[in-house]
């Protein structure tokens, strides 16, 4: 525990009211959203400049306290737990839009900014920021993690938007990356180093984000399949014709079973397509459009619904963004295991298919970012069931182990957190040696995030 003089010092650094031991505030800084097992900082702090971060840094290096960067603790993998204690900082008070470059297409934020109020100060410009993770995330967070989401089909992930970063390094030091340029090649690419680092090399306290135009106009459709397999070739198939879907999601039939029980529907429970294309033609979309029809009454498309219009899609796409609370709320008194892998294209039937039999005597719900190969099972069960949960667990590391073998990933989008560290040997061979000397070089006494992405 800090003791009350060191307590004193930080509120020096960042005012008496921004730092607090409150118990109730530790315990809300002490896990994600994952089921991993939670730990107590010993003191949160909210500073409000780069500067204020870089005094604390300083400060905490000199007594090698360990840091947690923290962002909206939204993580699935146990990214932001403060597993040795010491000092979470969160970036929830710097949240401020810098600077708005329309002609540029490009915004300067503070890290601590939620995703969707950029967004939502953005639409007044014609504008956005694309990765979309769906909760409530900040920019320094999904930075973090290299978070994405339903639009990284056509639009990228959180790297691609990444074009400068102000750091903190651990000890205090002020670093800038990257440049406003739309291209580059001058360097190492530092921002892409810091993008999915998740807290472990420093603290990103400002961005410099590239954005895109909204859309004119949308097209959504929801297509259910007879089979497990017809849905995900449809994917591969449609993927592969050239078509750029804006969003491509895949529901298997029991996702759809609980969203119906928890929302009182009557949607076919069979495995389900959600798309949208986006353009700046009505006629074009409609074109789009029949060819994907084509190609899903090529697969047995067992129904086909579609509309035109920001109200149809959300009428269409409802279910997809209730799926994770209406997983929970049927299974009350579980927790869950959310696996997260992502495979070539071409693998992706092959991977759902496994995944159903791996999941076959467990609660589970598959779905995910289709047109990205993205793979998410949610299995419900309780940690306090040592069998039970060791089972959850075997499942798990069958799938990661699937998605490697199929040249794939342990993590499309979650990150590796504490859950995906040992997989990250077998996924990255020898460059993983390479990853810990570049921690050792920037965070030699382990301070940042520490016992994150690496074992
Ligand atoms: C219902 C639900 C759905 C989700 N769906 C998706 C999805 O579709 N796609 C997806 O990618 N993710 C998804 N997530 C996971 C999560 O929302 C994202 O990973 C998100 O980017 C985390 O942002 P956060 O602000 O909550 O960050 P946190 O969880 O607070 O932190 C994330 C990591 O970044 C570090 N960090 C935070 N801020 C900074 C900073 N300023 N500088 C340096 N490091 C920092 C933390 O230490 C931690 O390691 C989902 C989560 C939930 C609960």
């Amino acid at each position: 525990m800090l003791r009350r003089e060191e307590i004193e010092e930080l509120r020096s650094i960042v005012g008496a009211e921004w730092v607090s031991t409150g118990d109730s505030v530790r315990k809300l800084h002490s896990r994600d959203e994952s089921f991993h097992e939670s730990v107590l900082p010993d003191v949160v702090v909210w500073p409000h400049s780069t500067e204020e971060v870089s005094r604390l840094l300083k400060w905490a290096y000199r007594r090698k306290i360990p840091i947690t960067p923290w962002g909206a603790g939204t993580s699935l993998e146990g990214n932001p737990i403060p597993v040795r204690g010491g000092m979470v900082i969160s970036l929830q008070e710097m949240n401020r839009i810098l600077a708005i470059r329309q002609e540029d297409f490009q915004v300067d934020v503070q890290a601590g900014i939620n995703y969707k109020e950029l967004n939502r100060q953005l639409s007044r410009y014609g504008l956005f920021f694309p990765p979309d993770p769906g909760a409530d995330a900040t920019i320094g967070g999904m930075i973090g993690n290299n978070a994405s989401g339903i639009r990284t089909v056509k639009y990228g992930a959180t790297k691609d938007y990444v074009m400068r970063l102000v750091v903190v390094l651990p000890d205090g030091e002020i670093i800038q990356t990257g440049t406003r340029a739309r291209k580059s090649s001058s360097g190492y690419d530092l921002c892409r180093l810091f993008t999915g680092s998740e807290g472990t090399l420093g603290i990103i306290t400002e961005a410099t984000l590239r954005l895109v135009g909204l859309p004119a106009n949308f097209m959504a459709l929801r297509a259910t399949f007879p089979t497990l397999r017809a849905a995900t070739d449809t994917v591969f198939q449609i993927m592969s014709s050239g078509l750029t879907p804006s969003a491509m999601e895949f529901l298997d039939e029991e996702v759809v079973r609980v969203i119906n029980i928890d929302r009182g529907l009557s949607l076919q429970e069979n495995p389900t397509l959600l798309m949208e294309f986006d353009g700046f033609s009505k006629k074009g979309l409609q074109e789009e459009i029949a060819f994907v029809e084509e190609i899903c009454r090529g697969n047995g498309c067992s129904s086909l619904d579609k509309g035109i219009g920001p109200e149809e899609r959300n009428r269409l796409w409802e279910i997809r963004h209730l799926t994770f609370e209406s997983i929970k709320r049927c299974h009350p008194g579980l927790s869950p295991l959310i696996v997260d892998v992502a495979v070539p294209l071409s693998r992706y039937s092959d991977m759902v298919a496994f995944i159903k039999q791996a999941v076959a005597d467990l609660n589970a719900y598959i779905f995910g970012h289709a047109g990205d190969g993205n793979i998410h099972v949610v299995i419900m069960d309780d940690p306090g069931d040592e069998r039970r949960w060791e089972q959850v667990q075997r499942a798990n590391e069958k799938i990661v182990l699937k998605a490697l073998e199929l040249e794939g990933t342990c993590t499309g989008e979650h990150g590796v957190g504490i859950g995906k560290r040992g997989f990250l040997p077998r996924e990255h061979g020898k460059s993983l040696k390479l990853m810990k000397r570049i921690k050792e070089l920037l965070d030699p006494e382990g301070l940042m995030n520490p016992e994150k992405i690496f074992l």
